[in-house]
């Protein structure tokens, strides 16, 4: 036991518990069910993106401290990324910075960024880091509730011109969407990009699902809108896109002045990470576009086996555009509480889901939503959706 009478969590972070994909993996394991919560892919990435990173380790690149903002070689290929995708040019030496994953991005750039008081508006439900991560910065967080219609989760715009008041510093907009994905379309980003320009808000774009779009849906960073280049924190990672979650190489672009800032954080968080991997990523990165389509095809065929399914064992089902997760609606199942429903779903039929309210603040909103994650192996998800038949009965 601990010897001090005052709650050893401080009040920033008292509220933030241990994360439900511990727990639930823990029933996983108990229960030998199929695990669809967490979002990792049971495959690993390109064998020739592995080799990579192991001669970059024999040959002794990144054994050492690598660079502060990231190798050369990493930061050029971010750039040219950005350029060959979406026509975006950066200096790979003033507007580049590798982070150690997404979620250090997100920190560091919420850490430099937000003063203590400041508002952050967020759309709900949100990744769990970010909540964490205002609140480490001493901000507020203002949700805003996506919501059901026709099929997907969508942006009230009105709701956010509502949020935005003399407090708001930030807008933190993640699509494709983390958990429901939903891709904003081109008219609703032109709306946000408007937003922020009128009120003088900063950016920070969680980007990590870039090239997991499916049927017509198009991801456009949001920093190729008028007036968004000198507001706008783009945040990427090498985890989704080349399925080596483990590997935590992630990135920053933005103007100087905010490479810069995001790196004032960063610097004493981390300072650096993954240096063999990061010349691994390089040369993920410049892969031709055919790796791209073929694993987004892929996903694509996954996500349509997870979503019969479940459509089959009698959820509604909101059908992703991007990301590799499903969000459904239990309540066609007489159910209501995805809670409830999530910690007696593997002793019911082996499989494990994360209950989607974990990502609201409005716990209400969020409460027959269920997630379910696709990157698996089709033989897996087939086995899962099998299993998941006995509900329907
Ligand atoms: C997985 C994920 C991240 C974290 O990415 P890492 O590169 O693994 O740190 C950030 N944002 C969203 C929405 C994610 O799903």
């Amino acid at each position: 036991m601990t010897s001090t009478a005052r709650p050893l969590l401080n009040r920033r972070l008292a509220e933030f518990g241990t994360t439900i994909f511990a727990e639930m993996s823990a029933l996983a394991l108990k229960t030998g069910s199929i695990n669809l919560g967490q979002g990792f892919p049971d495959t690993d990435g390109p064998e020739e993106i592995r080799e990579a990173a192991v001669r970059a380790l024999r040959d002794g690149r990144g054994n050492q401290y690598p660079p502060g903002p990231g190798v050369p070689e990493l930061r050029t290929a971010i750039a040219a990324h950005q350029e060959r995708r979406y026509g975006l040019s950066y200096d790979p030496d003033a507007e580049v910075l590798v982070t150690a994953g997404a979620t250090e991005a997100i920190a560091a750039a919420l850490l430099a960024l937000v003063e203590p008081g400041d508002e952050v508006i967020a759309l709900e439900p949100y990744y769990d880091s970010y909540a964490a991560c205002i609140a480490m910065a001493g901000g507020t967080r203002v949700p805003v509730t996506l919501r059901p219609a026709d099929g997907s989760f969508r942006l009230d715009l009105d709701e956010l011109r509502a949020a935005v008041t003399d407090r708001t510093r930030l807008l933190l907009i993640n699509t494709p969407h983390n958990p429901t994905g939903t891709v904003l379309t081109r008219e609703e980003l032109a709306a946000i990009a408007e937003l922020a320009v009128e009120r003088d808000l900063l950016v920070i774009t969680d980007e990590v699902y870039e090239h997991l779009v499916f049927d017509a849906a198009e991801h456009i960073p949001l920093v190729t809108f008028p007036g968004m280049r000198g507001r706008t924190v783009s945040i990427g990672s090498a985890g989704k896109t080349f399925s080596f979650t483990g590997w935590k190489v992630g990135w920053v672009t933005g103007t100087p002045d905010l490479v810069t800032a995001v790196r004032s954080a960063k610097q004493f968080l981390t300072y650096v990470a993954s240096g063999p991997f990061q010349y691994a990523v390089a040369e993920a990165l410049a892969l031709p576009d055919s790796y791209f389509d073929d694993f987004r095809a892929d996903m694509l065929a996954k996500r349509d086996v997870l979503a019969a399914g479940l459509a089959d064992a009698g959820f509604e089902v909101f059908r992703p555009a991007g990301t590799y997760f499903v969000t459904t609606d239990i309540r066609p199942l007489g159910e209501t509480d995805g809670f409830a429903f999530c910690r007696a779903l593997p002793e019911r039929a082996g499989v494990v889901a994360i209950p989607n309210a974990v990502f609201y603040d409005h716990r209400e909103e969020g409460a027959p939503f269920v997630r379910f994650a696709f990157c698996k192996k089709v033989s897996v998800l087939e086995e899962a959706v099998g299993r998941l038949k006995k509900l329907a009965g």
